[in-house]
């Protein structure tokens, strides 16, 4: 199964030259924002606005503001006003550079290595960063797998250092994983790996018209499965050995497992299950649009579009 499950680089060297100044950046946010190129007032939706540039003493952190002329607002608004990008004291370049980053790290990249690279002051900035654009990368009403699906679970964090294996097991963060050969991924982080719970994960990610279903030779999944996919349900006994049959086999969500496994270890000391969800959702990202020749475009666009969540003491 030579199935494609990294994604397509994207050309780092291009964004940094493409996105070399902020200026640049704004422009590009302001076409995205007003593809028609009117600018309009956000309060009032008045076209007669005035371009203010920054100057030394503004307050303004863009590079530019619009004044509305409408004599009964007199709103000033920035390009990013509603957009991720708005509450954010970043210059959008370290924005844009750092989605460029995120998408080409196959692993991801830790918030310690984005503020190497991207010369940002604190960890804590980097950390928020990091988790934003993760956020944004979240599918927020995924469809349902079909064709072939391979099915399967695993288990990260863990032990350590110093604690028991008995608390080492409580500490373990079930994610399921499924994926449609050819097609997209979905991981999710469950409570537990109780029927109940499995059942919910594969009711919400398989299409009732699913071709087949292939997972390994865990007992739980001919019960979870039962009734409505068990006659679609085929399995690899890896216990005797048995990894392929014919084309029955779970190599390609153990391959998005394994390398989602390689990411957390070198990005989590220990591995907060709050913030699994988010990198998941980037993990996830990267490999359902692998092949996507404009993901750098797609993914600013979805940060153009996109509410930010409220994290406590964002400060920057
Ligand atoms: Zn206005």
């Amino acid at each position: 199964m030579s199935e494609r499950i990294h994604p397509k680089p994207v050309n780092i060297r291009e964004i940094f030259i493409k996105f070399s100044t902020e200026e640049q950046c704004l422009e590009y946010v302001e076409k995205m924002r007003w593809p028609d190129g009117i600018v309009r007032c956000p309060t009032c939706g008045d076209k007669n606005v005035k371009r203010v540039m920054r100057t030394a003493e503004s307050k303004n952190k863009r590079p530019w503001f619009y004044l509305c002329l409408n004599k009964d607002c007199h709103q000033q608004f920035s390009p990013t006003a509603g957009t991720l990008f708005a509450d954010s004291h970043l210059p959008l370049i370290v924005w844009f550079h750092a989605i460029g980053l995120l998408l080409n790290a196959k692993k991801g990249i830790s918030a310690k290595q984005l503020q190497r690279d991207l010369g940002i002051g604190g960890y804590k900035t980097a950390w928020y960063l990091n988790h934003r654009i993760r956020e944004a990368m979240a599918e927020s009403d995924p469809k349902q797998l079909g064709g072939i699906v391979e099915i399967d679970e695993t288990y990260l964090g863990g032990r350590v250092r110093g604690q028991g294996v008995k608390f080492a097991k409580k500490q373990k963060h079930v994610v399921m994983g499924a994926v449609q050969r050819g097609g997209n991924l979905r991981l999710r982080h469950i409570p537990d790996a109780k029927i109940d719970t499995v059942s919910g994960f594969i009711k919400a990610t398989l299409s009732p018209d699913v071709e087949r279903v292939m997972t390994d030779h865990a007992s739980i999944y001919p019960a979870i499965l039962k009734p409505e996919f068990v006659d679609r349900h085929e399995r690899v006994n890896h216990i005797v050995g048995e990894y392929v049959r014919g084309d029955v086999t779970t190599n390609s969500i153990e391959s998005a497992f394994s390398l989602l496994k390689r990411g957390v270890i070198g990005q989590f000391h220990k591995l907060s299950g709050k913030h699994l969800h988010r990198y998941l959702a980037e993990f996830e990202y990267r490999f359902n649009h692998r092949t996507d020749a404009d993901v750098f475009i797609g993914t600013v666009q979805r940060l153009c579009g996109f509410k930010p969540f409220a994290l406590r003491g964002t400060h920057f």
